[in-house]
């Protein structure tokens, strides 16, 4: 197996499991990856720590378009979409127009599929501009990243590239009071020498006291299920992951398993 990148702005639609069956927009350059994490997961492959300098976006108006003509071709088709998700190689919050395509997709999911929702997956980074948190607002599902609950868990696992730290990706998410959807990954392995394993008692029970101060309405938990770029890394059976989930739920937080 090796990882993917989406070679389109607009891909599928997918049938995903949390999601339904989703259109996908990737505003990051196709055949290339830019994030401000490295995680060992990732399904994209390593983050190129020079990329931000010598990327190239597409435009806002080159993206409006092809997903207009994407909702067209589907909409003639008579398919019944649940979903136009931002994801793809990478960040889409880094896109520099981002705040502005959130208007123009739904404005285009008015006009096309007024019942369909807008998702944005999205590792929470940038939340330090207002702009992207009031972007992030005005649609319906905010599914954003918590891989863990202690410092050196965050560091092994995300390998932030700005030097962020747990606790100010708690605040930022904390903005959202509640009105957003948490997203976790459980693994287990090493990377360069570093024992990573997010599912013991302490990093559970850590993680779940970030839960409690963020209190989003739904946390989705699943695990490896790609190629990813640090090979020595363990998927998390499902079994473990359902024990995980109950705990979640004792908290009172509804817990989706995939
Ligand atoms: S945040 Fe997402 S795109 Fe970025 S490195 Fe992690 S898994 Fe990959």
């Amino acid at each position: 197996m090796t990882t993917k990148l989406f070679e389109s702005v607009i891909f599928g639609p997918i049938q995903s499991r949390r999601l339904g069956f989703s259109l996908g927009i990737n505003l990051l350059p196709v055949n290339s990856k830019l994030c401000n994490f490295n995680c060992v997961y990732c399904e994209c492959g390593w983050t190129d720590l020079h990329s931000i300098e010598k990327v190239v976006f597409y435009k806002r108006d080159e993206i409006k378009l092809q997903l207009e003509k994407s909702l067209i071709d589907l909409k003639i088709k008579n398919v019944k979409l649940d979903s136009i998700t931002f994801a793809g190689n990478g960040e889409p919050t880094m896109h520099p127009q981002f705040y502005k395509i959130i208007d123009d997709v739904i404005d285009l999911r008015n006009y096309y599929f007024p019942e369909c929702k807008i998702s944005v997956l999205s590792n929470s980074l940038m939340l330090g501009n207002d702009k992207i948190i009031d972007a992030l607002k005005k649609i319906d599902n905010r599914i954003l990243k918590l891989d863990a609950g202690t410092e050196k868990m965050f560091q092994l696992i995300n390998q932030p590239l700005n030097k962020r730290t747990l606790n100010w990706v708690v605040s930022q998410l904390m903005k959202f009071n509640g009105d957003l959807i948490i997203q976790t990954i459980f693994l287990r392995g090493y990377h360069n020498g570093n024992y990573i394993d997010n599912t013991t008692d302490e990093e559970i029970n850590e993680w779940l006291i970030q839960l409690k101060k963020i209190k989003p309405q739904k946390v989705m938990i699943y695990s490896i299920d790609r190629a990813t770029p640090e090979k020595k890394l363990q998927e998390i059976e499902l079994n473990e992951l359902y024990k995980i989930a109950n705990r979640v739920n004792l908290i009172g937080i509804e817990t989706l398993v995939s």
